[in-house]
C-alpha cells in the first residue's frame, strides 16, 4: 500500500478530525502569531498551539507563563487548544494524532529556515504535512524579540501585542508592579 492510502486510512481512524499543530516559542505571543492562530483555526477542527520548551534558549517568560498567556488571549476560540512540548516536533505531532504543522512566513529569511525545518520534519514524520500561512502584511515586520526590545525600554507596544502581554512585560521589565 502506498503512503497516500495509508494516510487516508489513518485520518479515518481518528474519526476524520483534522488536527493541526502550530508550534513556536511565543515569547511572548504577538498580534502576528494571533493573526495566524485565528486564520488557522478556521481551517481545522482542532488547532493545537504548542509552546516549545527549548532548553537552549533563555526566554523572558517561562513555558507555564506562556501557556497561560496563550490560553487567555485565545479564550474566544473554542477549537484552539494550548499545550507545551519538549520532545522532537515530529514525535509530538504523532502523539497528538495530528497531520498538519502550521508555520507563519514573514520574509525570505523565514522561508529559508522554514524550508529546512519542513524538510527535516518530513523525513522524521512523513505523515505530517507542513503548511505555511503568509503573514498579514500589517505584521510582516513583527517579532517577539523586537517587541521585547521595545518593552525593555518602556516603549509603546500596544499595536503589537494584546493588553495582557503589554502589562506582563511591563512587570517583567520592572516598569510597574504586578
Ligand atoms: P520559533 O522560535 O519556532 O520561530 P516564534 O514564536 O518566533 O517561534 O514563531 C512561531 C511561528 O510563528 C513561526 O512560524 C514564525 O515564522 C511565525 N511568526 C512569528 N511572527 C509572525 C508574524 N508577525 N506574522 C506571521 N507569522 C509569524
Amino acid at each position: 500500500m502506498n503512503n497516500e492510502s495509508n494516510q487516508i486510512i489513518e485520518h479515518k481512524a481518528h474519526g476524520g478530525k483534522r488536527i493541526a499543530v502550530y508550534p513556536g516559542s511565543f515569547d511572548p505571543v504577538t498580534m502576528g502569531h494571533l493573526d495566524i492562530i485565528h486564520r488557522a483555526a478556521r481551517q481545522f477542527d482542532t488547532l493545537v498551539v504548542a509552546v516549545l520548551n527549548n532548553l537552549s534558549k533563555k526566554p523572558l517568560f517561562s513555558v507555564e507563563e506562556r501557556v497561560e498567556q496563550l490560553k487567555q488571549v485565545t479564550a474566544d476560540l473554542p477549537n484552539v487548544e494550548i499545550d507545551s512540548f519538549r520532545d522532537l516536533l515530529a514525535n509530538y505531532i504523532r502523539e497528538r494524532e495530528a497531520h498538519v504543522i502550521v508555520r507563519g512566513i514573514r520574509s525570505v529569511t523565514d522561508f529559508e529556515y522554514e524550508l529546512q525545518m519542513a524538510s527535516i520534519n518530513r523525513e522524521l514524520n512523513p505523515d505530517a504535512e507542513t503548511i505555511f500561512m503568509m503573514t498579514n502584511p500589517r505584521y510582516s515586520y513583527l517579532s517577539s524579540s523586537m517587541v521585547k526590545e521595545i518593552a525593555r525600554f518602556d516603549g509603546p507596544v500596544s499595536d503589537f501585542v494584546p493588553p495582557l502581554i503589554e502589562q506582563e512585560m511591563r512587570v517583567k521589565f520592572g516598569h510597574t508592579s504586578a
